[in-house]
């Protein structure tokens, strides 16, 4: 097993990664920016070193600074988290090269799923169903017309590179389709330096459904269930349960045989999320994310499974310490985002939190890295905690999760804890009854 760990992030997820490796006995090492020096990931490691002013580009997606920091820490492994260098294929490899190990795929599948076209094309020989659209990139507005038409209005124009919810343009007929192209070409070069983009049937009231794998060196490929993310702004994720209220357990069952299936054929290793649009009882591939998501507390709250002790065995060359068959799913996991920003604007509000109580009790659990007096710095991703609940049913679950919303203070700042009020409020949330579009016209509709 490795001895020290250094954790390439911040916030809640630096935490989360330190308190896996304090439980298992490793030594973590805490990178920071000059603006993170009193953050939490920091205050509870076991070593921290500087990398650089507060700008990520300096910082936390300074490799030279991270490897460095790496060495003189003897470090024998890196962690990336999520975001920030997590599916960076050059990070990974540089990290091998330097000896030590990277926690997380190796470089090839990384590269492999990080251009959306060759992820879809990957997995579509290896059985995965895909959403209907071009095989490749579309380079020529004439045969993208032509193919739109085959396709049928709408559809949706995507970059190759993409993430994060950038770079998606909907053509509604043939007359927007080569705006929607242009403006999507120019987006994707200007936000990832890459100007390929594809074209998908724009699927009208879908569900995100993604399931969880997980794969060691010996070829064992596990799935943990599905997590629905239908409830999204702006294609971001807002709120997470397990399991979808949509799916039952055939569906499941089949589902998950054939993303194991194709993830043993892949040779992958490590954990992995392969992301579906779920409709009329069909699924449709979207894309697979080759690292740990921000939502895995809620696979972790309803299989019992610590998925990030898992990542760091299986990196270290042990065996899954589970099979298939020893996976069970027991009752019902929400999540909540909790965000600080305006919640009927979205504007970002960072800033001093002067007093800070999480909810507690049974069946949750917080994963944030704030506390009271600490200073919300301007400079990162607004995301300052994670709620989650768990109960026996989903409606347990709800009435725990209404209770843990009213009772979490964070003063001095506005959240995004209202908004979550407010939606697990309405009948749809109630009844399971919600698609990817859902948050987005609830919110319109409240606006006023
Ligand atoms: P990103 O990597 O930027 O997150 P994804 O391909 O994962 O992009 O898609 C993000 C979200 O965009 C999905 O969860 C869904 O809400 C929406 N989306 C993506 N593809 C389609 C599609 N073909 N039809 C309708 N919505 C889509």
């Amino acid at each position: 097993m490795v001895d020290k760990v250094l954790i390439a992030n911040r916030g809640e997820i630096a935490l989360r990664i330190h308190r896996a490796c304090r439980e298992m006995g490793i030594h973590t090492v805490a990178v920071h920016s000059t603006a993170d020096a009193d953050a939490m990931h920091v205050r509870l490691a076991d070593e921290s070193v500087c990398i650089g002013p507060p700008s990520s580009s300096l910082s936390y997606l300074n490799i030279p600074a991270i490897i460095s920091a790496a060495e003189i820490t003897n470090t024998d492994a890196i962690h990336p988290g999520y975001g920030f260098l997590s599916e960076n294929a050059n990070f990974a490899q540089i990290v091998e090269e330097h000896g030590m190990t990277f926690i997380g795929p190796r470089p090839d599948h990384i590269r492999m799923m990080g251009d959306k076209i060759v992820a879809k094309k990957t997995v579509k020989a290896l059985g995965i169903p895909c959403v209907p659209g071009s095989d490749g990139a579309v380079t020529d507005d004439g045969v993208a017309a032509i193919l739109a038409d085959e396709i049928g209005y709408p559809v949706l124009i995507k970059a190759a590179a993409g993430g994060g919810g950038r770079g998606m343009k909907v053509a509604h007929s043939a007359s927007d389709l080569s705006v929607a192209l242009s403006t999507a070409r120019s987006e994707a070069k200007a936000a990832f330096g890459d100007d390929a983009v594809y074209m998908e049937k724009y699927l009208g009231r879908p569900r995100h459904i993604e399931m969880q794998i997980i794969a060691d060196s010996f070829g064992n490929v596990v799935h943990l269930g599905e997590r629905d993310c239908s409830l999204q702004r702006r294609h971001q994720k807002v709120l997470e349960e397990a399991p979808s209220p949509a799916l039952n357990a055939d569906e499941r069952v089949a589902i998950g045989k054939v993303v194991t299936d194709a993830i043993r054929k892949l040779g992958y290793l490590g954990v992995g999320t392969i992301e579906f649009l779920y409709e009329n009882g069909q699924f449709y591939f979207i894309e697979m994310n080759t690292r740990l998501q921000v939502e895995h507390p809620i696979t972790e709250a309803i299989t019992g499974i610590d998925i990030v002790r898992e990542q760091i065995r299986i990196a270290s060359g042990a065996p899954l310490s589970f099979t298939q068959e020893d996976v069970t799913f027991s009752g019902h996991a929400i999540e909540c985002r909790i965000n600080a920003e305006n919640p009927v604007t979205f504007a970002p509000c960072p800033g001093r939190i002067n007093d800070y109580h999480p909810p507690g009790g049974p069946g949750v659990r917080v994963d944030s890295a704030v506390y009271a007096g600490y200073t919300i710095p301007p400079y990162y991703d607004s995301l300052i905690g994670k709620l989650i609940v768990h109960g026996k049913t989903r409606n347990e679950c709800l009435m725990r999760l209404r209770r843990c919303l009213e009772e979490y203070v964070i003063a001095g700042i506005d959240t995004t804890i209202p908004l979550h009020l407010r939606l697990i409020s309405e009948n749809d949330f109630v009844n399971g009854a919600y698609h990817i579009h859902w948050l987005e016209e609830f919110i319109d509709a409240n606006r006023e």
